[in-house]
């Protein structure tokens, strides 16, 4: 008799434990099946699987059993009926607007999201006749201003990157509610350690889980999670036709990434909020963007919605010249773009993550030419710091 989860058992017990199916070899750690499709015991039971009168394996486009530990194991996290791995959380997004979105439907997303979410609204989206809308993240009163007769998706990542502003998902919850529509949260940052969007509301969380639920910056993936009702048939079916499925290896890693993320991710917003209040003291930085300072503007939400604040902080310099002294004077931080990682990255947004954007949507998006995003990892502060100055000595 397996272990039953309930409401009361504890977030650090569910990432560690559930999702597990043990097979008859009696493994502790999970095991990994690296397999391709599932064999039959007869004609008859292959013709009931494939007709869907009986439930079970078939192909590993459709389910796979290392994969469902995960998306099971993840769900419990998030506090989901139903969560879908992907290829990439790229995969995650676009399977939710392809599986929910048709023709002449319209979405409204927030202006700061992910570069690669925009492109794919901007250049995808727009040529199948969906209209996008864009607004500000933190004004609810332009969210509410942009509702349509035919919107379906409200679309945010709270906190953004790289400012780190927050969405009351509470109250975008209840407008998408009352206007028909649905609100999805790309929880990546925050991950279900210190966010659990469906708790105020949202009916979708996406993730790219090649972020902090790895961790560690190995592999490539994402799922979608939600109401067996949506996810479980309309995005579920797209997905399963499109293709972009995880591999067993990447969801055993995941799945083995997910027993450490709370302490992972506590341990980011030490860090990082030692950081921010450091830069805060350094004379040639002009501002500091973290969501756990209480000068920041929605300070009180972040407390309000998440448990903790997360590993990325940016913080400006006077211009792009100085921010990438600052940037090339370090000796072991990681100039990357990418996030998310035990290793401490360093990125100049402007000509990078954000480059694509117009100079005009730059400045909408904050996007400051002396900006600098650092994704805080978990190296010792004092190595961190001794970094930075490095560079601060040198302006
Ligand atoms: C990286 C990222 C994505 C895209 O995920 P991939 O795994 O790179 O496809 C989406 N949203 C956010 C917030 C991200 O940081």
């Amino acid at each position: 008799m397996s272990y039953q989860f309930d409401d009361e058992t504890g977030f650090e017990t569910l990432a560690i434990r559930a999702g597990l199916d043990r097979t008859n070899e009696g493994e502790h750690s999970e095991a990994i099946f690296p397999t391709s499709s599932y064999v039959f015991k007869s004609a008859a039971e292959a013709a009931a699987r494939f007709s869907g009168t009986e439930s079970g394996n078939i192909y590993s486009r459709f389910t796979n059993p290392t994969v469902r530990t995960f998306e099971n194991r993840l769900a419990a996290l998030e506090g989901a009926e139903k969560c879908l791995a992907t290829s990439s959380g790229m995969a995650a997004i676009t399977a939710t607007f392809l599986g929910i979105l048709k023709a002449g439907d319209h979405i409204i997303s927030s202006s700061s999201i992910f570069g690669v979410t925009n492109v794919l609204m901007e250049k995808f989206l727009k040529k199948f006749d969906i209209e996008v809308s864009y607004v500000d993240l933190v004004d609810n009163r332009s969210w509410e201003n942009a509702i349509q007769s035919n919107t379906r998706i409200l679309f945010l990542e709270t906190p953004s990157n790289p400012l780190g502003d927050i969405a009351d998902i509470r109250a975008l919850a209840d407008l998408a509610h009352a206007n028909n529509a649905l609100l999805v949260v790309d929880n990546a940052l925050c991950t279900p350690a210190l966010q659990q969007p469906i708790k105020f509301g949202a009916d979708i969380v996406v993730h790219s889980a090649t972020k902090f639920i790895d961790g560690q910056g190995r592999c490539m993936g994402g799922a979608v999670l939600g109401s067996e009702a949506v996810v479980g048939t309309d995005v579920f079916s797209f997905l399963r036709t499109a293709g972009p499925s995880m591999s067993p290896f990447n969801a055993w890693v995941f799945s083995k990434s997910l027993e450490t993320l709370k302490l992972r991710m506590d341990a980011h917003t030490v860090n990082a909020l030692k950081l921010a209040k450091w830069l805060e003291l350094q004379p040639s930085v002009v501002k500091v963007y973290y969501c756990g300072l209480e000068t920041h503007p929605q300070y009180e939400l972040a407390c309000k919605q998440q448990s903790g604040f997360g590993g990325i902080v940016s913080f400006e310099m006077k211009d792009q010249e100085t921010a990438w002294k600052v940037i090339d004077s370090t000796q072991m931080l990681s100039i990357t773009g990418n996030l998310g990682d035990t290793r401490t990255t360093i990125t100049h947004p402007a000509t990078t993550t954000h480059g694509r954007l117009t100079p005009e949507l730059q400045v909408a998006a904050g996007i400051k030419q002396g900006l600098i995003r650092l994704s805080v990892g978990l190296e010792d502060l004092e190595d961190i710091k001794a970094d930075l100055q490095r560079g601060f000595s040198s302006l």
